[in-house]
């Protein structure tokens, strides 16, 4: 009887810093799938792979090895968790999400982990798609603005100057290639609950998410 429960929802609505909370109160393995999608954006940018050739980006994901131990990620056994949230991956990882074959190698991954492990997954997805049988499941969201504040704060702390608007016009740009997008879109399922979480503290989410999951 594996417990597993599914967070998704738009960037910056706090998925990640509550899933992480979560795993530790409730001893889950915390899986961040957007950071796995990230962790094949860094690669592709670093090694310059023509996404134009399918063949040599089939040949690209089978060389490529992603693992998560401890919630933080490895891709080919070098721990990269610390490189994922920079500009530049922003930009290009949702256009890279969206290919086929990169979200199939992603969902296996994916599904493979959750089968043996209590999960908490984060994503855009995972309700409606990697995990449909997912014993919980969340759609946790905010106002444009407060994502927008939220992803400049963690910007700033890392050391990258963008300005406010710039990052709420790359959130808005991801969260409509990932809305509209053919295969597996970001959107509620119709079992997820929803929680909108403008103006609530982390602690306060939290414990709101733990009250329907007890
Ligand atoms: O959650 P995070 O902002 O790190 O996700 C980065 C991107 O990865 C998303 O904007 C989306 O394009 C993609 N993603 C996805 N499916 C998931 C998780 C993330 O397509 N389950």
């Amino acid at each position: 009887n594996k417990i597993s429960i599914a967070i998704d929802g738009p960037a910056g609505a706090g998925k990640s810093t509550i899933a992480k909370l979560i795993a530790r109160t409730m001893n889950l393995t915390y899986i961040d799938t957007g950071a796995m999608y990230r962790a094949i954006t860094f690669k592709i940018l670093r090694d310059r792979i023509d996404l134009s050739n399918e063949i040599k980006l089939l040949d690209f994901l089978n060389q490529t090895k992603i693992d998560i131990v401890n919630g933080e990620i490895l891709l080919d056994d070098l721990l990269i968790t610390e490189k994922l949230r920079t500009p530049e991956i922003n930009h290009y990882v949702s256009n890279i999400a969206q290919i086929p074959i990169v979200r199939k190698k992603m969902v296996e991954l994916q599904r493979r982990i959750a089968a043996n492990h209590n999960v908490i997954m984060d994503g855009r997805d995972i309700g409606t798609t990697v995990l449909p049988n997912a014993t919980h499941k969340f759609f946790i969201t905010a106002s444009i603005e407060e994502r927008a504040q939220r992803r400049y704060n963690e910007l700033c702390i890392k050391g990258f100057h963008q300005d406010l608007q710039e990052v709420q016009a790359e959130i808005e740009q991801r969260d409509k290639i990932d809305t509209e997008r053919t295969i597996s879109p970001l959107k509620k399922h119709e079992n997820a609950i929803l929680i909108d979480t403008t103006g609530m503290t982390i602690e306060e989410v939290t414990d709101k998410i733990l009250s329907y999951i007890k």
